[in-house]
């Protein structure tokens, strides 16, 4: 069962597929490339041949008169002149006569001038001599073109072998009619050749191909190793060693960059894991005190109050910590929501003047009774594209810091400025001011500046509105800053795009301070 699985891995795996299309791709090629070969050798051959019976057929010529003969009562004969003592003549004379056929108009072998017989070799009477008619077609087609005509056949002896032939027309010196004259040359020594050519071939392809695969796969093999290195690394890595990474080799390759990628991916995981391991902590954390408080008061109930009012008295405390508790939970689930991309932005031309406006109109009655005088400067005009619900979320989370961090006879000033590309939103205060060593945590979740006693009041906050005013600005692709003195207060600045401008233009990059 297991090998049958270990057999279905090796067909399925990589390694395989790539040695196969490999193998494919090599054989293609080489057959492809044998073939072109082949038949380059073939139309050599072929032209070599033609370019031979060429020659043979214009030596014939210079060689042979086609003439009276005396001792054949003046018969017209084909004769050979040629110097008997020359030992080149004599070859390319009688390697002509081999096979060879001379022919009068009438398409009638005309006798050789030494036996008398017709002139036509023994070898293309095995071939078969032309018919008297298709010599008559051939000459009179040869005599109406103007172009000196050849006629080209394929012939085969009685023991297969094959022969070509080269027909062509001789105009006698002496009355000038036309006569057929034909050559012929075995060929079989090219079919031979051919042949061995392509045993060869088939003998060595398969050879090659096992061998290319091999290597093929011998090279896949050792192209993949880093590859299953990196997935055994990357298969030790769990929730609990995110810290592990893969190490790249240098080589500066694809693989490296895969490698890479993946190291950021598992930093990126570490991260939020980090951040959820975190996240859960502090809710546990925030929870456990009002849930501990509502323990006490109840116990105080159920053990040692006697009296009504110390009743009530830890009734009310019970329930002053349960509303903290669903305040808690309220806000979490709506930041969490926020952050999983649950609530979408329903944005829309936004005049900000008039948020602002309304909003420090709203706040005016809090500020006074805290005794802190709170203003706005606002321009005739400002917009954005922006979420109204979420705007005015921010805003009032910024203001009731704002009034909450600041004593009595302080001062909050609300400001918009619109530049070309992005409005400017500042709220200032000359409270408290937040120490620079936890300026860089406020916008954590259940972060309070600690130093106003060890337990969270409920004037002190969950800790979240921060978080969510951060959240806010990045939905809106804006961008928020910080400044604070201690002692001296606070201004948080946020840019948000221009409803005017198109957003591309402008330069907030970074998105939370
Ligand atoms: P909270 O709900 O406790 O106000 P936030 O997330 O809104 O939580 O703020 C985080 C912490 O930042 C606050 O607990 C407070 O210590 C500090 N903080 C925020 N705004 C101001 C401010 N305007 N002046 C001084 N401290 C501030």
């Amino acid at each position: 069962m297991s090998r049958k699985r270990d057999f279905r891995r090796l067909f399925r795996g990589l390694r395989f597929r790539l040695t196969i299309s490999y193998a494919v791709l090599f054989t293609v090629l080489l057959t492809g490339v044998a073939l072109a070969f082949r038949a380059r050798l073939a139309t050599k051959l072929d032209d070599q041949l033609q370019e031979e019976l060429n020659a043979d057929w214009a030596a014939m010529k210079g060689y042979m008169r086609i003439e009276p003969v005396l001792e054949f009562g003046n018969k017209i004969c084909s004769a050979w002149y040629y110097d008997d003592k020359d030992p080149d003549e004599t070859t390319i004379v009688l390697d002509t006569r081999k096979i060879y056929m001379v022919a009068d108009q009438y398409g009638n072998p005309i006798p050789d001038s030494v036996t008398g017989k017709p002139a036509v070799s023994t070898t293309y009477d095995d071939v078969g001599v032309d018919k008297p008619a298709d010599i008559r077609k051939k000459v009179m087609e040869a005599t109406a073109s103007p172009k000196p005509k050849i006629f080209w056949e394929e012939r085969k002896t009685s023991d297969g072998e094959p022969v070509r032939i080269r027909g062509g027309i001789v105009y006698s010196e002496r009355h000038g009619a036309p006569y057929y004259v034909a050559v012929g040359a075995s060929y079989a020594d090219n079919v031979k050749t051919l042949r061995d050519y392509t045993w060869v071939f088939a003998a060595v392809i398969p050879g090659a191909l096992i061998l290319g695969s091999l290597l093929g796969y011998y090279m896949a093999g050792r192209a993949l190793t880093p590859v299953l290195a990196v997935a055994q690394a990357a298969q030790r890595i769990s929730g609990s060693n995110l810290s592990m990474r893969i190490p790249t080799r240098g080589a500066g390759d694809e693989l490296d960059t895969l490698i890479l990628t993946f190291n950021r991916m598992i930093e990126r995981l570490e991260a939020s894991f980090q951040q959820m391991r975190q996240f859960s902590a502090d809710v546990s954390h925030e929870l456990r005190t009002p849930i501990t408080a509502i323990r006490g008061q109840l116990e105080v109930a159920l053990f040692t109050a006697q009296t009504t009012d110390q009743y009530r008295e830890a009734m009310f405390n019970a329930l002053t910590d349960i509303d903290r508790l669903s305040q808690i939970v309220r806000a979490l689930l709506l930041l969490s929501q926020a952050e999983s991309g649950q609530i979408v932005l329903q944005k829309s031309r936004l005049n900000l003047c008039e948020v602002v406006d309304d909003l420090v109109e709203q706040f005016q009655i809090p500020a006074e009774a805290a005794g802190v005088r709170l203003t706005a400067e606002l321009p005739a005009e400002c917009s954005a594209e922006a979420d109204r619900v979420q705007i005015e979320r921010m805003i009032t989370n910024l203001l009731s810091n704002a009034l909450k961090f600041t004593p009595e006879g302080g001062a909050v000033k609300m400001s918009l400025q619109v530049h070309p590309s992005f409005v400017e939103l500042a709220v200032e205060d000359n409270g408290r001011g937040i120490p620079t060593e936890h300026l860089p945590h406020i916008f954590d979740r259940f972060y309070r500046v600690p130093g106003q006693g060890t337990a969270p009041t409920p004037e002190q906050g969950l800790g979240l509105g921060l978080s969510f005013v951060a959240w806010i600005v990045k939905a809106h692709n804006g961008k928020i800053e910080v400044e604070s003195t201690p002692g001296k207060g606070t201004r948080f600045l946020i840019r948000l795009p221009n409803a005017g401008a198109g957003s591309d233009t402008m330069d907030l990059a970074g998105g939370v301070a």
